[in-house]
């Protein structure tokens, strides 16, 4: 399912997550989308899931100039001074983290504390380039939705290769569960240099992919027992 429909359907349901991450590597898609959601969110015209883009509070979200949404820019570590500038914020504004992984440890405690306890009509979109970066209890805390990189250029077996440690494996799989013909393709990459063994578990793969199994057991299946 496509971003603006997920969000559509969220919205219309009324179940959007007060706490959402978005992870991947487009900063600037990330970034826009997080504002495009907050116009949703508060458009004149309730015009779901981006909004209409000419209200007036679709145009000073666009100009970064509402004050129901607010954006923490840093440039450095994000320290607790931040968040607590964050919590007594009058208005209870909802607030966009676009460099998220930059908060120190007690930041993080601390931004966790008012997520368990969010304030109706107040959000937070965290933005991070993973979740590895992250206080793990934090990111259990938020819906996490992963903005895919430019389309994946796989050619001539120039696969991204499969990582030694666990955290980035399960990056890996996250990333590829969410388009099947990406990860057909990623399947059809690795069987250029794989050991005979490797090469059948990957066109079992291939098959289950074919009947529909789930993306994300799939490559469990096959990345979660693999030696390096
Ligand atoms: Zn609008």
């Amino acid at each position: 399912m496509d971003l603006k429909k997920r969000f559509t359907n969220a919205m219309n349901k009324n179940r959007l997550a007060h706490a959402l991450l978005f992870l991947g590597d487009n900063q600037a898609q990330k970034e826009q989308t997080a504002l495009d959601l907050a116009s949703g969110l508060l458009c004149e015209n309730k015009i779901i899931p981006f909004g209409c883009g000419h209200c007036v509070s679709c145009r000073q979200i666009s100009k970064q100039q509402h004050p129901s949404i607010r954006i923490l820019r840093t440039e450095s570590e994000i320290r607790i001074d931040a968040i607590r500038d964050i919590t007594s914020a009058p208005g209870n504004p909802s607030w966009v983290i676009p460099e998220a992984h930059l908060m120190n440890k007690q930041a993080s405690n601390a931004l966790l504390k008012t997520l368990e306890e969010p304030r109706n009509n107040q959000f937070f979109i965290l933005i991070a380039p993973n979740t590895r970066s992250l206080l793990p209890t934090l990111v259990s805390r938020c819906q996490r939705i992963f903005f895919k990189s430019a389309p994946i250029q796989i050619e001539n077996g120039s696969a991204p290769s499969i990582p030694e440690n666990l955290s980035d494996r399960l990056e890996l799989i996250e990333r590829f569960s969410k388009d099947k013909s990406d990860l057909n393709q990623i399947l059809i990459a690795w069987q250029h240099h794989a050991s005979s063994e490797f090469k059948n578990a990957l066109l079992k793969a291939q098959e289950d992919l074919k009947k529909h199994v789930n993306a994300q057991l799939i490559l469990e299946a096959l990345l979660l027992s693999k030696n390096a």
